[in-house]
């Protein structure tokens, strides 16, 4: 068994997967250390939404990142499917945004308007629209429609992507990273089962990030739980994914996922009743007939997320060749793809664009 590669990978979920693939596609000799069991991880428990228009509001460096890396699923879901055997579920018929009332109609053109001016496709359709695409809906007062925006299924998109590390030549193990090792300056490995050693080591560890041992610095990376649940669809209803302030419905096929709390309660994954009973209400305040069904399983992940709401993609500082890959929020997935080929050009040390700066994982220590 080989101790010694290219590069590790610490974290095989949406963002350590698709890290590693982008690498071992480029030659590299890639080892993922993931630690396996069912712990709350977040791509485990996401509901696949690629909203970068409807989801990511007005930060223009994450809108553009978001864009970019919805529009890198359009080429990699047919490779990865030829290259593993696995259909990710892209799904890219739209996302709708309605607004209840008039206070939320005004912010919702607001943002329309400001994604037009930055040459997107985002529409506003008034309630009469509305009441003629989706009559199941409960009056609304508007709505922001995204027609580019869509989805995926992310347990899917992860076993795609180890499947292609695999197929790729580079190694996939199910073990717990302990420790990030250094020798000097400079990131030499990390302590698992065994000792591994690598040119470069990628923090991706999701909510966990932090707890690894070694880093140079304290990481702001806090666990946010999110919970979800699933329902029975009416036959008939055509899917849809809609959203009406933070709760959202996404229905595809004869099931629709129903979501999501935004709860600081620790690396606690439970379930609670009350938080059940608040993204159901939400969502059946929306489409009442739709969503008349009560629940049939539910479930909860821990997203990661940073202070300020930006994801950690770059070098760590005072450390050599350690990089994060974290910090992505309610985002990861959508952000997943892009990261990855970000990740790579900074490992390559080629040129990144200026917006990128502000992912820099340096920003969150100014001391
Ligand atoms: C309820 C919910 C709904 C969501 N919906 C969406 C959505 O619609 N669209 C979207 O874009 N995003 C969504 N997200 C966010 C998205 O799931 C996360 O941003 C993304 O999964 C983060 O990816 P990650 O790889 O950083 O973390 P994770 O997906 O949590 O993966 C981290 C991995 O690291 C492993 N690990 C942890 N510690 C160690 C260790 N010490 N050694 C080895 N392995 C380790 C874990 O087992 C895990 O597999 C949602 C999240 C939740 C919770």
């Amino acid at each position: 068994m080989s101790t010694s590669y290219d590069v590790i990978v610490i974290g095989g979920g949406a963002l350590g997967a698709a890290c590693a693939r982008e690498l071992a596609h480029e030659g590299r000799r890639v080892l993922v250390l993931e630690r396996g069991g069912e712990i709350g991880q977040a791509w485990r428990a996401a509901a696949g939404m690629l909203a970068p228009e409807i989801a990511a509001g007005e930060h223009e460096a994450l809108y553009e990142l978001g864009v970019a890396s919805r529009e890198r699923y359009g080429e990699l879901a047919p490779t990865l499917r030829d290259s593993t055997g696995i259909d990710i579920g892209l799904w890219r018929e739209g996302i709708a945004r309605v607004a209840v009332d008039e206070a939320e109609a005004e912010a919702l053109r607001t943002s329309v308007a400001w994604q037009r001016q930055q040459g997107r496709r985002s529409d506003w359709l008034d309630a009469g629209e509305v009441r003629d695409r989706w009559p199941w809906i409960r009056s609304a007062a508007g709505a922001h429609w995204a027609p580019l925006d869509g989805a995926l299924d992310p347990s899917r998109l992860v076993a795609a992507l180890l499947a292609d590390v695999t197929r790729l030549g580079s190694t996939v193990r199910n073990e717990t990273v302990r420790k990030v090792e250094r020798e000097g300056d400079r990131v030499v490995g990390v302590l698992a089962d065994s000792r591994y050693t690598a040119d470069d080591v990628i923090v991706a560890a999701g909510a966990w990030s932090g707890r690894i041992e070694g880093l140079p610095r304290p990481l702001s990376v806090e666990p946010v739980r999110g919970q979800m649940a699933a329902l029975p669809w009416p036959e008939g209803v055509p899917p849809i994914i809609l959203f009406q302030n933070d709760s959202y419905v996404v229905a595809r096929g004869r099931e629709a996922l129903i979501g999501s709390t935004m709860e600081f309660t620790g690396f606690d994954t439970s379930v609670s009743e009350a938080g059940q009973q608040r993204i159901w209400a939400n969502v059946r305040n929306v489409c009442p007939t739709a969503v008349a069904a009560r629940p049939t399983r539910a479930w909860a992940g821990l997203r990661p997320v940073t202070p300020d709401g930006l994801p950690l993609i770059g070098p760590a500082p005072d450390l050599a060749h350690l990089w994060y890959a974290t910090g992505h929020g309610r985002n990861g997935i959508l952000l997943a793809a892009v990261t990855a080929q970000l990740l790579h050009q900074m490992i390559r040390e080629e040129p990144v664009h200026e917006h990128v700066r502000v992912f820099d994982p340096a920003r969150m220590w100014q001391w």
